[in-house]
């Protein structure tokens, strides 16, 4: 992840190159190619806002992608420190490619339905705000959100590229940020930039780095602040599941250990797919902890 302005801090602009984290997603939720992408594109849009928006490491914004499509609810958490993870409600859904060689994205997430944006600063009550999907697609919802809920003009672009055997090839994006003060021409000129554009998923096949690819919008005209790594990171652990099966309560924990046909009842984290096992014995363990 890249951080940086340009034109006099007028602009500020993010840009990450995300290939291993995405295909890391892939693997852990076994995805079809059209839901790679979908969840990679969640996954970047919240790493990008969470940059844009969070002031400390441990600080959480989630996007949360809730369309008619097949893929079901589709949800990413950022961190401030670059570290994110991710769900998907139907891992496995795909939609016809409506044009030649471009995976349908919306057709897997839909273009009706809700995309939210949680951000949790450790303050009491999280700030949220929710628009209605413009075209399911992903980075277009997330600049529409940032005009409509935070009233900042913004472009985002994110892409994923997935070769036919399923493995990411190459994931990127950014998100640019016009703050006041810019002239008119200034803006034409920074849409007139953006319009003409490669797709980012080709700017990172071609190799750009993700600073060359804000070049590409802004010529040199860019400071960049600071670069951290962007990372698949889940921070479940069996302490925090057993935790959360004590506030099951001791009915549901009996039910649970009634109605178990194998010798462990195996917890699965929806977001990275790491199963945890219970035996009855440590059930029953936490049912007296529970009382
Ligand atoms: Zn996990």
């Amino acid at each position: 992840m890249v951080r940086a302005t340009a034109l006099d801090e007028k602009v500020r602009a993010f840009s990450l190159g995300g290939t291993a984290l995405v295909e890391e997603l892939r693997g852990r939720h076994d995805t079809s190619p059209t839901v790679t992408a979908a969840l990679g594109r969640t996954a970047m849009g919240a790493l990008l806002l969470a940059a844009a928006s969070l002031k400390e490491q441990h600080q959480l914004l989630t996007v949360d992608v809730r369309g008619d499509g097949p893929a079901g609810r589709i949800l990413a958490t950022a961190n401030g420190a670059g570290e994110v993870r991710g769900m998907v409600g139907n891992a496995h859904a795909e939609a016809p490619s409506v044009t030649q060689g471009k995976l349908n994205v919306a057709g897997v997430v839909g273009n009706s339905g809700y995309l939210s944006v949680t951000k949790d600063l450790g303050m009491r009550e999280p700030y949220s705000g929710m628009v209605e999907l413009q075209s399911g697609e992903i980075g277009d919802d997330l600049a529409h959100y940032l005009v409509r809920s935070e009233q900042t003009p913004s472009a985002v672009g994110i892409g994923v590229f997935v070769v036919p055997a399923g493995v990411v090839e190459a994931a990127g994006g950014f998100l640019i940020q016009l703050l006041p003060g810019l002239s008119e021409s200034e803006i034409e000129r920074i849409e007139g930039q953006i319009a003409a554009l490669p797709h980012p998923t080709r700017l990172i096949r071609d190799g750009l780095s993700p600073e060359a690819v804000l070049q590409n919008i802004f010529g040199n005209d860019v400071d960049v602040l600071d670069r951290y790594p962007v990372t698949f990171s889940c921070p479940c652990s069996r302490e925090r599941f057993r935790a959360a099966i004590v506030t099951l309560g001791v009915e549901e924990i009996t039910r649970i250990i009634e109605e178990e046909e194998e010798e462990r009842t195996e917890v699965v984290c929806h977001f990275c797919n790491e199963a945890y096992y219970f035996t009855a014995e440590q059930l029953r363990e936490i049912v007296e902890e529970a009382r």
